[in-house]
């Protein structure tokens, strides 16, 4: 199976700090800032790779030699990944760090390190690694990764370059979606419906999801055809798939997403979500206008709205079904 890359995720950042290797102009120390999945460990080693690469062209790591196995290994002595154990990031780990780039072994005076989830260092690690980047001794490339910029030490981030990796667009997770092993069926819809790899991969196992994809597609079909049934099955088949406010969000979502398509159904300006039915939308949406498309496409972004409000779910949805069905058959 292909991998998710860095060139992939974040081809203008490799790009940048290819420059900046071939230029010698790598910074002592950088912050990665992104939400999870878009590719900031990638990018991370990818760069220890340029560093370290005998074969690289431009900056660019050759991904193949030795060296670059190594790293991607975790067993190059010189490239150190600290990740936290348990909760935190606890002093003791920066204080290894530290001895293992002071040891005279060591197989160059060129040092790089990687710290993961780096808001989840402790007070104590923060301060111990703070020293260690004010006063540096050879060459080091500190790189620290985060979801969440806002929770590390106002000292610390001012002692590196913030470099914010840019949200992958929708069809760039749908790729990297494929990549990782999901049919491409789920990852059209997963990789539109969210912006969180962990969550598409947590939907992409859960059968109820499935169900509920399927379902909702049916009963908008029902609304559709001006088939009375779409007032039982919201009732007998959405809203018992729905435990909990993330649930019923979660719904909201994908309704969204379904009436957007619906919309660029008509113009064919995209690939359909829902795959498997594309035909039976195509066929059901005949009759009906623009006009009306964006009208029910308004009223469902207005309940998403409404549902904020604490308001009993259930009558939220069958005030919608009805909604709906005054918008299409008036
Ligand atoms: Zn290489």
């Amino acid at each position: 199976m292909e991998q998710r890359t860095a060139t992939n995720l974040q081809p203008r950042l490799t790009k940048h700090f290819a420059e900046l290797i071939t230029n010698e102009h790598l910074a002592h120390a950088y912050i990665f800032a992104g939400p999870q999945g878009v590719g900031k460990e990638e990018l991370a080693l990818w760069i220890a790779k340029g560093r370290y690469c005998p074969n690289a062209q431009n900056g660019r790591p050759c991904l193949k030699c030795a060296e670059c196995k190594r790293i991607a290994e975790g067993n190059q002595p010189d490239v150190v990944f600290v990740a936290p154990e348990g909760l935190s990031i606890k002093v003791d780990q920066i204080r290894f760090l530290k001895e293992e780039f002071s040891k005279s072994g060591v197989e160059s005076n060129r040092k790089f390190f990687i710290i993961q989830d780096a808001e989840k260092m402790t007070t104590g690690a923060a301060n111990s690694l703070l020293k260690f980047l004010e006063e540096p001794n050879g060459q080091i490339t500190a790189i620290l990764l985060t979801t969440a910029v806002n929770q590390l030490l106002p000292t610390i981030i001012s002692r590196c370059q913030l470099v914010e990796l840019p949200a992958l667009t929708d069809e760039q997770l749908v790729a990297s979606l494929e990549k990782d092993g999901i049919s491409k069926e789920k990852a059209l819809v997963l990789g539109r419906l969210t912006d969180s790899v962990q969550l598409a991969h947590t939907l992409a196992q859960d059968n109820t999801f499935e169900q509920l994809c399927q379902n909702t597609c049916r009963w908008y079909l029902q609304v559709l055809h001006n088939d009375w049934r779409c007032f039982v099955d919201v009732q007998s088949k959405i809203l018992p798939l729905l435990s909990g406010k993330k649930d019923e969000q979660l719904f909201l979502d994908l309704l969204v997403l379904l009436t957007k398509d619906l919309l660029l159904l008509r113009y064919s300006q995209r690939k359909f979500s829902f795959t498997a039915f594309n035909q039976e939308f195509s066929e059901a949406l005949q009759p009906f206008s623009t006009q009306k498309i964006l009208e029910a496409t308004e009223l469902i972004l207005e309940t998403k709205k409404r549902i904020a409000v604490n308001v009993s779910f259930q009558n939220v949805i069958e005030a919608l079904t009805l909604e709906l069905c005054r918008c299409y058959h008036g």
